[in-house]
């Protein structure tokens, strides 16, 4: 089990909740990073005592850092301070709970110098899952999944043989408009998407939800965390979330595993496997939660799924500018200058004007993850 980590994306849904964890398992944290939420930054730091804080925005970095200039806490600014928290010493394992591609680099950095990865941020795996698994690899560093749907998968596997496994099955709830049709989705507000039937998280993720965006990223970030081809991962809509997701094997046998939905759940195990310990976390009462539904998605109304997998087809750089064009989509539909059908329509026209690289590096990825931010301002003001 691990007894010390540094947490990237600290002050964000999974972050707080990480912290949560860590203090009921009296795990010390050795690095805390964030954005530029220095309230509550400031705040963690008092109570966790880091070796160093980041803040991703200068500005803010400053202000913390004559906030906390009577402490031993270094506090870092930009990407190199995020790279900091990433590689702190003494830190076994690293929580990458930025949001975005933006945890991408500091995550790489992270693998880089040895660390364990306890992975939350889905984007790292999307954009650069070949890359990011061969360091890992090379570096001989473990990568825990933390989405609890990959979190469950790793748990079906324990105890089983990789080459038995015949199919993946995520499950997804359908997020808050499942069982509507492509055109009772034109005009749904901002505050209706952001209205998860299950979960509470960031607005990002929640916006992905809703699209379905989210499972189709999860599509790919299982096809690296797992190894296994697009064809034999399923997704499959269960409104309840009770199921996190399941195996099938090639004897038709199905593992599943279940539980309240509660991130704590997938945070701890990342942290503690291959132990499991006792937590104060609600337990499931499958009597209260009696009904358990699965239907088959709806990729007419929700085409985000169907270009995610479209996306992993053609590989390369393919997956990293659907990534990127969902982005900013994701950002300017919360700031209302789109509506809700447009966030698919600008992803396939940023995908279908996209030459794809086969075989790119980290740099590779970057660049055409900024080309695709790019695409997106030039489609959306024509
Ligand atoms: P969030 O928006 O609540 O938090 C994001 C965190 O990242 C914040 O601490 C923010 O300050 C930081 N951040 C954002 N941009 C940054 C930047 N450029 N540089 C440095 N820090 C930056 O998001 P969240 O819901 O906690 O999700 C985090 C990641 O975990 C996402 O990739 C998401 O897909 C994944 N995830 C979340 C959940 C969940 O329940 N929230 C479940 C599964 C997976
Ligand atoms: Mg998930």
């Amino acid at each position: 089990m691990v007894e010390r980590i540094s947490v990237l994306g600290s002050t964000g849904s999974i972050g707080v909740q990480t912290l949560d964890v860590a203090k009921n398992l009296n795990i010390k944290v050795e690095g805390l990073a964030a954005n530029k939420n220095i309230e509550l930054l400031e705040k963690q730091a008092w109570e966790f005592k880091p070796r160093i804080v980041a803040v991703m925005d200068e500005n803010m970095a400053e202000v913390l850092r004559s906030r906390l200039k009577d402490t031993s806490i270094e506090v870092a600014g930009g990407v190199e301070g995020l790279k900091k928290v990433a590689s702190v010493e003494g830190a076994q394992t690293v929580v990458s709970a930025i949001v975005g591609i933006a945890g991408l680099v500091p995550t790489m950095e992270a693998i880089k110098n040895g660390k364990n990865i306890a992975l939350a941020n889905k984007e790292t795996l999307v954009t650069a899952g070949s890359i990011v698994m061969a360091e890992a690899q090379k570096r001989k560093v473990e990568i825990f999944p933390v989405d609890s749907e990959h979190s469950a998968i790793f748990q079906c596997l324990m105890g089983n043989n990789k080459e038995d496994v015949s199919k993946i099955i995520l499950t997804a709830s359908g997020g808050p408009f499942r069982g509507r049709k492509r055109d009772e989705l034109k005009n749904v507000t901002v505050k209706e998407a952001l209205k998860h039937p299950n979960w509470s998280m960031g607005s990002k993720i929640t916006i992905d939800s809703a699209t379905m965006m989210n499972k189709g990223l999860e599509v790919i970030e299982a096809r690296w965390l797992f190894d296994v081809s697009l064809d034999r991962i399923e997704v499959l809509i269960h409104p309840q979330s009770i199921v996190h997701s399941m195996v099938e094997f090639r004897d038709g046998a199905i593992m599943a595993q279940l539980g309240s939905p509660d991130m704590r759940l997938p945070i701890q195990l990342a942290l503690t496997y291959p132990k499991r310990l006792m937590n104060g976390f609600s337990k499931l009462d499958l009597i209260k939660n009696n009904t358990l539904t699965f239907e088959a998605p709806d990729t007419e109304a929700f085409p985000c799924l169907k270009l995610a997998y479209e996306a992993l087809r053609i590989g390369g750089t393919m997956p990293a500018v659907l990534n990127a064009a969902n982005e900013e989509a994701v950002r300017l539909f919360l700031e209302e200058k789109i509506g809700f059908l447009e966030i698919p329509q600008i992803i396939e026209r940023v995908m279908t004007s996209h030459t794809v690289e086969d075989t790119p590096d980290l740099d590779d990825i970057i660049k055409m993850d900024l080309w695709a931010r790019e695409k997106v301002g030039e489609t959306v003001s024509d």
